[in-house]
């Protein structure tokens, strides 16, 4: 029998919270219940929004919650050669293209087109899907602009890839905490237009890195927020030209702030530094969560 494996996957671009406390306890609970593994990763791709010091925070703030996860973490700052690679094939499949457009860019067109009355798409996320132009660009055009230097990111060319797996894509979700039913999700990675699969600083991006770590590290259920359960969508399809095993998938709610928004890591009263200091024990934070 293959034992299940689970991961937690913080980014230290800031202080965890409650949500973060209730993902990782509720992962830790299910490898429990499931005698499985689990896994942590530090998603540290962003180099210049995570840093040591948050690094360093979120492991105090697990190992005070009485999180317990195999060594060695994997950081993913550590493995760009193998997004690169991941990347390079990508490159070589003709999955991928030069978007040159600048952020500046991007918003000017799309002004525009909404000037003429047209509403631009967006993504699950609310992020205006990638304008077409570049898509189009001649090898010759692009070749000389790369040539020349100019800042450009990878972004896949959806169409081609959702066409390259041919037919519908689906998920495996469970339907609750007890991971006892589950159910099938259509996928929509068209939804996602072209995405970032690579900067030009950082050969890789969150969905890729995500992707091609499950899988390299045998994750076989993924417990995440429920922010993320659109996202799987994509990952399914980055899954399937990669030739990627599918983890099954557990997105659970999220712990909101007295607000009723979902928390940010800047919001002071429900960070876990802040829980501690004030006196709470792990106990009255698993109590808090609902664990
Ligand atoms: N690193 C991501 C985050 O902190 C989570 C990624 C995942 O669980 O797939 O939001």
């Amino acid at each position: 029998m293959t034992l299940l494996t689970f991961r937690f996957a913080p980014s230290p671009n800031g202080d965890l919270h409650l949500g973060h406390a209730y993902s990782a306890l509720l992962n830790q609970k299910l490898a429990e219940a499931h005698d499985g593994r689990l896994l942590l990763r530090i998603e540290d791709i962003d180099t210049t929004r995570c840093t040591p010091q948050f690094e360093a925070g979120v492991l105090a703030d697990l190992k005070w919650l009485g999180l317990g996860w195999e060594e060695p973490v994997r950081r993913q700052s550590e493995h760009f050669a193998e997004y690169e690679a991941v990347l390079d094939r990508l490159i070589r499949e003709d999955l991928v293209y030069p978007a040159f457009m600048s952020r500046s860019e991007i918003r000017a067109f799309i002004a525009d087109s909404e000037k003429r009355g047209r509403d631009w798409p967006r993504d699950p996320d609310g992020v205006p899907l990638y304008p077409p132009s570049d898509k189009a660009l001649p090898v010759k055009e692009r070749k000389r602009r790369i040539a020349e230097n100019e800042p450009f990111a990878w972004r896949l060319d959806i169409d081609a890839a959702v066409a390259r797996v041919g037919g519908d894509l689906a998920w495996t979700e469970f339907t609750d905490e007890s991971l006892s039913a589950t159910r099938s999700v259509e996928a929509r990675p068209r939804d996602w237009g072209d995405v970032i699969v690579a900067r030009r600083d950082i050969p890789t991006s969150y969905h890729l890195a995500v992707t091609v770590d499950d899988a390299l590290q045998g994750v076989s259920r993924v417990v995440r927020g429920q922010d993320l359960f659109s996202a799987t969508g994509l990952q399914r399809l980055l899954q399937e030209f990669l030739g990627l095993p599918q983890p099954a998938y557990f997105h659970h709610r999220l712990i909101l702030g007295p607000d009723g928004r979902k928390l940010s890591k800047s919001l002071g009263d429900t960070g876990l530094a802040e829980l501690r200091e004030a006196g709470a024990s792990p106990d009255d934070i698993r109590r808090m969560v609902g664990l």
